[in-house]
């Protein structure tokens, strides 16, 4: 089953542990300071939920398809 990854760019603090965890679905913007998700589909269920988990402010969100 596919996991489709939502992230909130309003609520997200650029702390960059996504990035740090799961660096095939994340990325950073350096112009806003903020993560974003750099690729959805990846099949890297683990890290994604990891990194959902460790995100400070909650801002990712995974929903099966
Ligand atoms: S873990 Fe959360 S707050 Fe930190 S950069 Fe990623 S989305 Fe933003």
């Amino acid at each position: 089953m596919a996991q489709k990854v939502t992230l909130d760019e309003a609520e997200c603090i650029g702390c960059q542990s996504c990035i740090e965890l799961c660096p095939d679905v994340f990325g950073f913007d350096d112009e806003t300071e903020k993560a974003y998700v750099y690729e959805q589909y990846t099949g890297e269920e683990e890290c994604i939920e990891d990194a959902a988990a460790a995100c400070p402010v909650d801002c990712i969100e995974v929903e099966e398809e």
